[in-house]
């Protein structure tokens, strides 16, 4: 039989009777004919209250029992969605990470997926079970050790099970109806696209756009599996949501297709760094080694021997950046007169394919944000995006002052 992959996020079950309505979307398809994988996340929150937990009993936790708590509440979810199958009489269980087995590499809280085995839901397929529930999320380490995929990791989950049974399609049921041209609960003239490219929604996932994992992104588009967002709260026709596919199934686009946003940035500055060659490297080796994801870099014009080194990482790297650089400090690798981090910004990026053919972006991006009296800090751009670190109370504002200037909420 033909195999759908269904994935729930947070949202979608997160009371018992949200999952059951989650599970009669589920019967629906049964009933058309398909075996179905179900990929849960954990009921709204319950992540979040793990990880709370974890940080209040160990600050500096042991990864793998940091992965060993919140991987748990995926396996609350994949239970009860298994029994509310049952209860509909649709022959269905559940399946932990490592039932599957789902291996991942050894990097706990931010592990790769690197094989899915298939035999064990196969056989039962071939049983006559309907639905195999798989708790998201959560896999094996060649160690043996329960890992994670990192925050919202259970999209990956629900498309690397798509590639690897050759499902027809992966459907991703949120809490909204598509993929928007910017989150639509801070712009309300945010547009929903009925298909973004590949490239886009990798570019907007990786810069904040937290509606797909940007790792989920990526695997569908190396293996070529037709991804859906959709929202679990409407009836839905095969044509709902948004498809997210290659650039050539797009007809209609715009120069800019989407806004994306990241709330929790932080901006670094190494003020007077003797300047010689070798010096980034000495700056971003110790960073790199210490766990710090990087992301923007600017090194000012040099004085007299001397520069100022800006980088941007996430505010809660803030404490381990600024350990691995006085480390580095006391070592004599680098040398600096004060460390400063900023951590009340936000980065800003306006993303799409156009970008590549067409001049003037940039320009009418700083433009539009200058008429908002917004002051921009660091500037990133690529082929086809443009990312701006501002002061985070004018996020907001940002965002929906470029969603204007780029009249996003039609086609053009
Ligand atoms: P789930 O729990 O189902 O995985 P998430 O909270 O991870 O859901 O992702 C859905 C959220 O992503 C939406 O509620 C929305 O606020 C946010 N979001 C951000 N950018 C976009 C966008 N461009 N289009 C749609 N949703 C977006
Ligand atoms: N429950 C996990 C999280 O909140 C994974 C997911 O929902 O995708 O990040
Ligand atoms: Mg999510």
């Amino acid at each position: 039989m033909p195999i759908l992959v269904m994935k729930f996020g947070g949202t979608s079950v997160a009371t018992p009777d949200r999952i059951r309505r989650a599970a009669k979307r589920v019967g629906v398809e049964v009933a058309k004919g398909y075996d179905v994988i179900v990929i849960v996340s954990a009921m709204a929150g319950k992540t979040n209250e793990l990880v709370g937990l974890v940080d209040d009993i160990s600050p500096l936790y042991d990864a793998r029992e940091y992965d060993a708590v919140v991987s748990s509440g995926e396996n609350v979810t994949a239970g009860l969605m298994a029994l509310t199958l049952q209860e509909m009489e649709v022959p269905a269980r559940s399946w932990q990470g490592w039932q599957v087995p789902l291996q991942t590499s050894s990097a706990h809280s931010a592990a790769r997926i690197e094989d899915i085995g298939t035999e064990n839901i196969a056989a039962k397929f071939a049983e006559g079970m309907r639905v195999a529930v798989v708790a998201g999320f959560q896999g094996l380490s060649p160690e043996g050790r329960i890992t994670t995929l990192g925050r919202g990791g259970s999209d990956t989950t629900a498309v690397a099970f798509a590639a690897a049974f050759e499902a027809e399609r992966c459907d991703i049921y949120t809490d909204v109806d598509g993929v928007y041209t910017t989150d639509p609960r801070i712009c309300d003239r945010a547009r929903k696209l009925d298909r973004i490219a590949f490239e886009e929604m990798l570019e907007l996932a990786s810069l904040g756009a937290k509606v797909l994992q940007t790792r989920s992104v990526e695997l569908a588009m190396r293996y070529n599996v037709k991804l859906r967002v959709l929202s679990s709260f409407e009836e839905q026709s095969d044509e709902a949501g948004t498809l997210v596919c290659a650039e050539e199934e797009i007809m209609e686009s715009n120069v800019v297709n989407g806004i994306a946003y990241s709330r929790d940035e932080a901006k670094m500055t190494l003020i007077s760094v003797a300047d010689r060659p070798g010096i980034a490297a000495a700056i971003f080796g110790p960073l790199s080694e210490a766990g710090v994801n990087v992301d923007m870099i600017v090194q000012n014009i040099s004085e007299e021997g001397r520069t100022d080194m800006t980088f941007s990482c996430p505010t809660n790297q803030v404490a381990r950046a600024e350990k691995a650089l006085e480390a580095a400090k006391a070592e004599g690798q680098i040398n600096y007169h004060e460390l400063v981090a900023d951590t009340a910004v936000a980065k800003v990026s306006a993303v799409g394919i156009g970008m590549r053919s067409q001049s003037g972006v940039a320009a009418q991006m700083f433009k539009t944000l200058s008429d908002e009296g917004v002051n921009i800090k660091v500037i990133a751009t690529s082929e086809i995006k443009i990312s701006v670190l501002i002061d985070r109370k004018y996020m907001e504002l940002a965002v929906q002052a470029l969603h204007d200037a780029f009249g996003l909420d039609k086609v053009a």
